[in-house]
């Protein structure tokens, strides 16, 4: 045995899990997943459709098939990507704790598991349900573009959380982080371009199927 399988035995089992509405995909969450896996030397990042997510209650979003399959078809490229339909098919609200213990039980003992976020979401995350315990579950990764004030969310996270838990969330910078779903609906249905701002096989699913235009 050379000393890489030596290494590679002895290093834990490392998962990143991506959840988001996708509504569409995009290239900002398509670079941050690859930064993320690189970075943090992760195995694979399973990217995970929201169901209902609690937090756009109110709000209209594409049906699950739809942004299931335009997932699949973002992340079709990337050997290291795969898509779970684990919320999809789960029936009710959406909540990271039961997806983070779902894919806990799956796991090797040992293994570690990330959760890849936006810095955004993270400002949320402390509202959502059981988040002390899903600290201790996971390690959050939160992307944040370049510049971004990490002592002011630190600040706010503080308010809510103690140093201890605050250690398990890990500031990532990412490039593309400008780049937004709700900003890609709009540009759709006023006909602006949307090309390049996610992949090639996305933008003509949202034509094809005529997503976002009213
Ligand atoms: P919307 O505009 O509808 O809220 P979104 O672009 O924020 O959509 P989501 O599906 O809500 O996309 O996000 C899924 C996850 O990806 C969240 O953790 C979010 O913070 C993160 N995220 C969203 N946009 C980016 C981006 N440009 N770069 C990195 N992470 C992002
Ligand atoms: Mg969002």
């Amino acid at each position: 045995m050379g000393i890489n399988e030596i290494i590679n035995l002895q290093r834990k089992k490392r998962i990143g899990i991506m959840g988001g509405t996708f509504d569409p995909i995009h290239q900002g969450h398509l670079v941050t997943a690859e930064t993320a896996r690189s970075k943090f030397l992760l195995e694979k990042v399973i990217f995970v459709p929201s169901g209902q997510p609690p937090h756009k209650k109110g709000k209209v979003i594409s049906n699950k098939e739809a942004r299931y399959l335009m997932t699949v078809l973002a992340t079709s490229g990337n050997p290291y990507f795969e898509v779970s339909r684990v919320e999809l098919d789960r029936p009710g609200e959406s909540y990271a704790i039961d997806t983070v213990k779902y894919f806990r039980s799956k796991m090797e003992e040992g293994s570690e598991l990330f959760f890849i976020t936006g810095a955004d979401a993270i400002l949320e995350i402390v509202n959502w349900k059981s988040v002390e315990e899903l600290l201790e579950c996971c390690t959050f990764i939160a992307a944040t573009r370049p510049g971004f004030d990490l002592g002011a969310l630190r600040d706010k996270l503080l308010e809510k959380l103690t140093v201890n838990h605050l250690q398990k969330i890990i500031p990532l910078e990412v490039p593309a982080m400008a780049i937004s779903s709700t900003d890609i609906r709009e540009k759709v249905k006023k006909g602006l371009t949307i090309k390049y701002l996610l992949p090639v096989e996305v933008e003509n699913f949202i034509y094809k199927n005529n997503l976002y235009k009213n």
